[in-house]
Order: structure tokens, then sequence, then C-alpha cells
């Protein structure tokens, strides 16, 4: 049996060898149709900013699911952090996830409550102390636009702004790595600028960013790392790439 300290030291050096992230030789099939992820492998260092693009259907959202282990690989190994997921126990997984944010397209906020509630919540499920939160919510409410907009209902706030709560509620446990599945799907070019440059911002003070999108303008004015997919394989991988069109 290994120590803990040797286990410690064992994941810091697969962080350091590997990165962050490690996808080796990655596949993942459903039970019906094509393998959606066919041999992926992939490195994402610490600090990373990354896009991931392609068409629908080419595997990206399974990949975030896999990093999140809501999915495990049918072939090959996840690590993250420098954990392989496959071996996770069941009842670790929750305290794996406190090192991830997640923000979606759809937003999934509580929608009976206030925009308070919304990000206090995710402190009270990992049982942070009240007098803590009472602090917290207001400083990353601010960092995302929204100081002021404690008590609306979060049905009651444009596409935008819901987006902002989900990523202040993604950030208020400080996670080392941010995953966005097309985070700007359902908000106008205004309000997408806005949210990747908050994304800039998160990635800028020290978080690990993985944005999954079809925001082709975005993409080629940031200059980012870019990841491209087709049909469960990766098809481009360029530091300050760009959106092409493969077809
Ligand atoms: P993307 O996010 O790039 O659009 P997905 O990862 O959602 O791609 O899907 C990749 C492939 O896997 C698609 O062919 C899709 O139909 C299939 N797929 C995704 N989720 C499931 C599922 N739960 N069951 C069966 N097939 C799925
Ligand atoms: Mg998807």
């Amino acid at each position: 049996m290994m120590s803990r300290a040797e286990k410690k030291k064992k994941r810091e050096k697969m962080i350091e060898e590997q990165g962050l992230i490690y996808l080796d030789k990655v596949s993942k099939s459903y039970s019906t149709g094509a393998p959606a992820l066919n041999g992926v492998t992939l490195h994402i260092k610490q600090g990373e900013f990354v896009f991931i693009v392609g068409d629908s259907g080419s595997g990206k959202s399974t990949l975030i699911k896999l990093l999140l282990r809501e999915l495990t690989a049918t072939q090959g190994a996840v690590y993250v952090m420098g954990q392989n997921l496959a071996k996770l126990r069941h009842g670790k997984i929750p305290k794996y996830r406190r090192n991830l944010g997640v923000v979606f397209q759809d937003f999934r906020l509580l929608n009976d409550r206030n925009v308070y509630d919304n990000v206090a919540f995710a402190q009270r499920i990992v049982e942070v102390r009240p007098r803590e939160i009472r602090k917290n919510v207001p400083n990353i409410l601010k960092t995302v636009g929204l100081a002021g907009k404690y008590k609306a209902k979060t049905k009651q706030l444009s596409g935008g702004e819901q987006q902002r709560v989900a990523l202040a509620r993604a950030l208020i446990n400080k996670p080392a790595i941010l995953l966005a599945d097309e985070p700007t799907g359902n908000l106008d070019p205004k309000n997408s600028w806005e949210i990747m440059q908050l994304l800039e911002e998160i990635n800028e003070a020290g978080t690990t960013v993985v944005v999954v999108t079809h925001n082709r303008e975005i993409v080629n004015a940031m200059h980012k790392r870019v990841i491209a997919m087709r049909k469960g394989v990766i098809i481009s991988d360029e530091e300050e790439g760009e959106y092409t069109d493969e077809d």
C-alpha cells in the first residue's frame, strides 16, 4: 500500500509530466451508434485556456462529461489533477467535483430562488460557514458584474445575467478547473463577449479554463489554444489557433 504522502507525490508527478488534464487514448461508446470519442489523447497544462470546437455530434460534451466523472471511459484513461478517474471510488466523487466549476448553455439555475441563494447554495452543500458565505457571495457577484442584483429571482433576469449567476456559482468554491460547455450558446453577441472576457479574467487569475464553443468570431479573436474535434477524434490542436472549416 502506498502512503498518503506517496500518493500525493505520484499525483504531482503526473500533473507535472502530463498536465492537469490528461486523456490517454480515450474512447467512449454509448450503447448505440459509433463511438462518441475514439482514441483521444490530450494534455492540458495547469493555467491554460483552451477552446474545444467542432460540429454537433463530434464528442465535445462527452469529453466534458468524462472530466466531470458523469461518464467513464470505455477504453483508455482520464486523469484530472493526477488522479485516474476510473479509480475514483463513488464516495469520493463529490469531493473530486469540488475541484471543478462548470457552466452550461442552458444555465441550470434554481429558477424559483433569487440570485443570492443560487450562489450561496454551492457553498452550503460543502458546508462553508454562514458567516463566510455572507462575505463570499457579494464578492463573487461583484466579480461577474452582478453587484446589487442579490434579490432578483433568476427567471426575471436576462440570459446574460443568468449566465453570470451560473458563473458565480461555478467559481465561488474556487475550483482549479472551469469547464464551460457552450456557455454563450443562448446569448447575444454582446453578452457572449462579456462572458468570454470574464472567462479570460478567471483564467488570468490562475484557473485552468476549458471552453466548448461554436462561436467562431470569438475563437478567432482571442488567439487561444484551439482543439478541433470531428466524429470523436481530434483533427487539429493549435496554440493561438483559429476556428477553421475542415470540409
Ligand atoms: P457534441 O457535444 O460535440 O455535439 P456529444 O458528445 O454530445 O457531441 O455526442 C457525440 C456522439 O455521441 C453523437 O453521435 C451523439 O448522438 C452520441 N451520444 C451522446 N450522448 C449519448 C447518449 N446518452 N446515448 C447515446 N448516444 C449519445
Ligand atoms: Mg455538446
